[in-house]
Parts: structure tokens; sequence; C-alpha cells
């Protein structure tokens, strides 16, 4: 079964954990940065197992990540809520 993620790339800061964790090599760093001013990662959706273990290493909570099914697709992890506290501080 095949999955894929989704990465608020607004919410992301850059840190580059889930590029680090990527069992498949699914995960890159964007080439223009967010509003915030960070690089985010940038899905490339080939070859992701819906493993989760980028959604579970990021600290800001910013990959939804959905495992296709033959009848359905389905959220096995998803993104924090907008008022959940960020982990890393937010810039001023
Ligand atoms: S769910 Fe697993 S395979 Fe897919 S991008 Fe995340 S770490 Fe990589
Ligand atoms: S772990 Fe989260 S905050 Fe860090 S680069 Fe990946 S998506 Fe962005």
């Amino acid at each position: 079964m095949a999955g894929k993620i989704v990465i608020d790339m607004e919410r992301c800061k850059g840190c580059g954990l889930c590029i680090t964790v990527c069992p498949r090599k699914n995960i890159a760093v964007s080439s223009e940065s967010n509003k915030s001013g960070y690089f985010p990662a940038q899905a490339k959706n080939v070859g992701c197992t819906a493993c989760t273990q980028c959604a579970i290493v990021c600290p800001e909570g910013s990959i939804e990540v959905i495992l296709e099914e033959p009848q359905r697709m389905r959220i096995v992890a998803t993104v924090a809520k907008k008022d959940t506290p960020h982990l890393v501080e937010e810039k001023r």
C-alpha cells in the first residue's frame, strides 16, 4: 500500500528532522522560503510507505500522513491544531 504526506509548509521551521528520519528519502528542502523566512520541508511523494516516522518526529506537528488503501484514503497521522503551542518558539 502506498502512502503520501502533506506538509503545512507555513508552519514548518525547516529543522530537517523529517528529512533525516525518512527511510524512503521522500522529503527534501524546498528551494523557496515560507513567510517566516524558513526553507521548509517539501514532500516528493515517491515511495512513501505511510510509516509516520516523519510526523512523529516533527516538533511543529506540520505533517499529515495518508495511507492509500484499495477502497479508501486513511489519515494515519494528522497535523497539530492551529492553536496547539509550537515546541519551537515563534519568530517575533
Ligand atoms: S510516512 Fe514514512 S516513508 Fe512517508 S515520508 Fe514520512 S517517514 Fe517517509
Ligand atoms: S520535522 Fe517538521 S518542522 Fe522540521 S523540517 Fe520537517 S516538517 Fe519542518
